[in-house]
């Protein structure tokens, strides 16, 4: 197959110009997307590359063409970092080029037609497999964009070998028509590269933009923990689970005590200070499986898979003495009260419940919390009340109703007391 080189050529730059504008567009839309400027920088010394390559005088358009390849393979390499919140060292940008730069001061290199193609082609190739490994150590995290780069960047891998190998061996005259051909590839990949990865990488970038946007949705701005719009996604994933593999669920309610006094005492950014420190201590003292969420102002929730009503109470107590442990003074100076939390429990075997549907269900285990919640507040705080939710099989057309109800004081309150 003859390829057409000026065509080639003529191609070749307007895809790249074309890229350089798609990048650009996209990091404008989004400026938090570095990525799309890398690519954007990726493209557009493709395309130089390719313009050097072919406009400028044999020697200077073979030495400053790949120079320019070189940083083009290199910045995507950087977009690949960039793209998995890495940053990128300088060293892939510098070294290729040193080497290239000095490998011309080496007498007979400049004129070593097989040298300076096989030199370019293991300096673009340990840039391409470099990225390729990027791409590919982050493969659990990513969309299938992302293994869409990787076969890119293992496509373009195997061409660079089968050029390195091809030039090895090769006879005087073949070299000079495959450098031929070569120029034409070059050409040929700088287009269908540029086009497949920048594609690749905006579906790659909007899927991260979307994951990050949606996870800033589910995220309490205040304290970090899960919201509860996540609460209310993650109670019927939860309630689902251990119906189908008949384990108990429970859930704790928790409220912070006397907030409001708090933050009579101490201003509001000292109570949004003492409401981070509570949310933080009680993420660290659940296992890794459970929940925790912030419900609403000073109220948690923590969902606890796995668990039953004693285990439940273990948790609670634990976090409930968690809480006590950090000493955060409630009033002022001569006022010796701390920091406390009521918590309230509720646990139930979803696989004994009627097949009536998961969200009444799910409600009466979040009312029956609530309520246990009420009465550790009304026996006088810092306290945990547990209710014992058994799902009964409805009378028709009533709806469910929690048959047991019954709470039991847990402990006696010690240390100061806040009403
Ligand atoms: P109780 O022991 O009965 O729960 O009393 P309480 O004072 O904690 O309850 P109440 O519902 O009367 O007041 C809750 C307080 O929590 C009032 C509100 O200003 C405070 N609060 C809710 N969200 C925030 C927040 O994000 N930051 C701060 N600083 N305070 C908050
Ligand atoms: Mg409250
Ligand atoms: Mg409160």
């Amino acid at each position: 197959m003859v390829l057409d080189l000026p065509t080639l050529f003529v191609a070749c730059m307007l895809v790249a110009g074309l890229s350089v504008a798609i990048c650009v567009a996209t990091w404008l839309q989004d400026r938090q997307q570095d990525a799309m400027l890398w690519m954007a920088g990726c493209c557009f010394l493709g395309g130089a590359g390719t313009l050097l390559r072919f406009e400028l005088p044999e020697r200077l358009g073979i030495l400053s063409g790949n120079l320019a390849f070189f940083l083009a393979f290199a910045s995507l390499w950087a977009a690949s970092r960039v793209v998995d919140g890495r940053r990128p060292s300088a060293l892939p940008f510098l070294l290729p080029c040193a080497i290239w730069i000095l490998a011309f001061w080496i007498p007979g290199f400049a004129e070593s037609l097989r040298a300076r193609i096989v030199l370019a082609s293991i300096l673009d190739l340990m840039l391409v497999a470099m990225t390729m490994f990027q791409f590919w150590s982050k493969r659990r995290s990513g969309p299938p964009a992302r293994w869409m780069i990787v076969g890119l960047l293992a496509f373009q891998s195997l061409l660079l070998v089968g050029r390195i190998i091809r030039t090895g061996i090769a006879s005087g005259a073949g070299l000079s028509t495959q450098a031929l051909h070569s120029l034409g590839l070059v050409a040929l990949t700088t287009i269908g590269f540029s086009l497949m990865v920048t594609f690749a990488m905006i579906l790659l970038v909007k899927e991260r933009a979307e994951r990050q946007h949606r996870s800033d949705a589910e995220t309490d701005g205040l304290t970090g923990l899960p919201n509860r719009r996540l609460f209310d996604k993650a109670m019927p994933l939860a309630y689902a689970k251990a119906r189908q593999t008949g384990n108990s669920l429970a859930l704790l309610m928790i409220d912070v005590d006397a907030f409001k006094r708090f933050n009579d005492h101490h201003g509001h950014p000292a109570g949004d200070a003492c409401l981070r420190t509570v949310a933080t201590t009680l993420a660290a003292g659940v296992r890794p499986g459970d929940i925790t969420c912030r419900y609403g102002g000073e109220e948690f929730a923590v969902i606890l898979p796995q668990t039953d009503q004693v285990g439940a109470v273990a948790i609670a107590e634990r976090l409930r003495l968690a809480i006590r442990a950090l000493a955060l003074p409630h009033g002022d100076a001569d006022d010796k009260s701390i920091v406390t939390i009521s918590l309230g429990c509720a646990a139930a075997a979803p696989c004994d419940a009627p097949d009536v549907g998961s969200a009444s269900l799910i409600a009466e285990l979040l009312r029956a919390a609530d309520q246990a919640l009420y009465i550790a507040k009304t026996s006088g705080r810092d306290a945990t009340r547990a209710i014992e939710v058994v799902l009964a099989e409805p009378v028709m057309p009533q709806p469910l109703t929690c048959l047991s109800a019954a709470s039991a004081p847990l402990h006696a309150p010690e240390g100061p007391r806040l009403q």
